[in-house]
């Protein structure tokens, strides 16, 4: 087994000196991670000079004694990530925060893909403020289970879909020969009915956007549309599934888009029934849209439990939801919020929330126009 490098050139000045000593301090540090298949690698911010051990090189599919520099790592990420691992890495510099991106990495020896995580993060000491490093580890299997389970929740959400559009459309017939009968018994027992489908395929429809999210493939089907008489069927519809709260529509002008009717709709559905869902009843929800320059602009506004702050950068994450006693019994998957934003995204968008705890929240985003 390697231990430390010793393909590293000698210091040509002193930066370059403490990148290679504060590379070769890690000496004990690389024996184990080495063992565990652990890559790390080194980077000055100012110069941009990097160093890698020999397993990143492994990794980013070099050999172990081959120079690697930072544009040559870069060129083996496959084509579609380059330009997001490249934004991640600069922005994280910039910004002196810390680096966690996934990405696809192309090995020609056995033309596949290895999936690698990439994390990285300043040094707190004075003397190596200008260092950035950190690890890659070999995430393939992680990754190949991730895309089978969510293939296996696309295919059998697909499968239950299928029987619940049927069983809807009877329901509606039913409904329309009872309304002829004005049998109100039947009439009233139906709707119930109709709800809780809808409910469900609500819910289906979901986790089908989830597996396609998730495999990347949000595809939209753009038309123009007006944003306002969406916001106004949206309001309609979960009325008539949560018939619990009353929704104040701001009154705004009417305001056309260009984007996915159904995915902005999805959108739209999720912030209502999550503003109805996290707050009590006889509280009112307002939702409004503003024309501001070049774009719409979107509010949801809730008097609930509102969310800490501590909570909020997660918001977005695919199944995360807020651990908190007045949660506890409420019931979601965590992935409304995550399709949202990858619906906005996908749209050039987007999605941010304005929150306090026990005060309420503002779920806001924005389209282009
Ligand atoms: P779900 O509601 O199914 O759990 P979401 O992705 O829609 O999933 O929301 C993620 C988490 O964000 C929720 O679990 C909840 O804790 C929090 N959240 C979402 N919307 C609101 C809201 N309007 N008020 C307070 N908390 C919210």
């Amino acid at each position: 087994m390697s231990n430390v490098d010793n393909d590293i050139n000698p210091p040509e000045n002193n930066n370059s000196e403490a990148l290679t000593t504060s590379f070769l301090e890690a000496d004990v540090a690389l024996v184990a991670l080495d063992s565990a298949n652990v890559g790390i690698w080194i980077m000055d911010a100012h110069s941009g000079e990097f160093r890698s051990s020999k397993r990143t090189k492994m990794l980013f599919g070099h050999e172990p004694d081959e120079e690697l520099s930072f544009e040559q790592a870069m060129q083996s990420v496959a084509e579609k990530h380059q330009k997001i691992v490249l934004k991640a890495v600069l922005t994280a510099i910039n910004n002196k925060t810390s680096l966690y991106i996934e990405c696809p990495v192309f090995l020609p020896s056995d033309q596949k893909h290895r999936w690698l995580s990439i994390t990285g993060g300043f040094g707190s000491a004075d003397t190596v403020d200008s260092f950035f490093s950190g690890i890659v580890i070999d995430i393939t299997k992680q990754k190949q289970n991730e895309m089978r389970r969510s293939k296996f929740i696309g295919m059998v959400s697909h499968e239950l879909k299928t029987p619940l559009t049927a069983l809807k459309a009877y329901v509606q017939l039913l409904s329309n020969w009872a309304k002829k009968q004005k049998d109100n018994f039947t009439i009233g027992a139906l709707s119930k009915v109709e709800r809780q489908v809808k409910k469900m395929l609500s819910m289906i429809n979901g986790l089908l956007s989830l597996s396609g999210a998730e495999a990347g493939k949000i595809h939209l089907t753009k038309q123009s549309f007006s944003i306002s008489e969406l916001m106004d069927e949206v309001i309609e519809e979960t009325m008539f599934l949560t018939s619990s709260h009353q929704i104040i529509r701001v009154p705004c002008e009417p305001i056309t888009v260009n984007a996915d009717r159904d995915k902005i709709e999805q959108v739209l559905v999720n912030l209502l029934s999550n503003a109805a869902k996290y707050s009590s009843k006889d509280l009112p929800i307002e939702i409004a849209c503003t024309h501001i320059n070049n774009f719409v602009e979107v509010a949801i506004k809730d008097q609930g439990m509102g969310i800490a702050a501590d909570n909020l950068a997660q918001l977005f994450d695919p199944h995360y939801r807020v651990e908190r006693v007045e949660t506890e019994k409420i019931a979601g998957f965590g992935i409304g919020l995550y399709l949202c934003a990858e619906i906005v995204k996908r749209h050039n968008g987007k999605i941010w929330v304005e929150s306090e705890l026990g005060i309420g929240s503002i779920f806001k985003f924005t389209l282009p126009l």
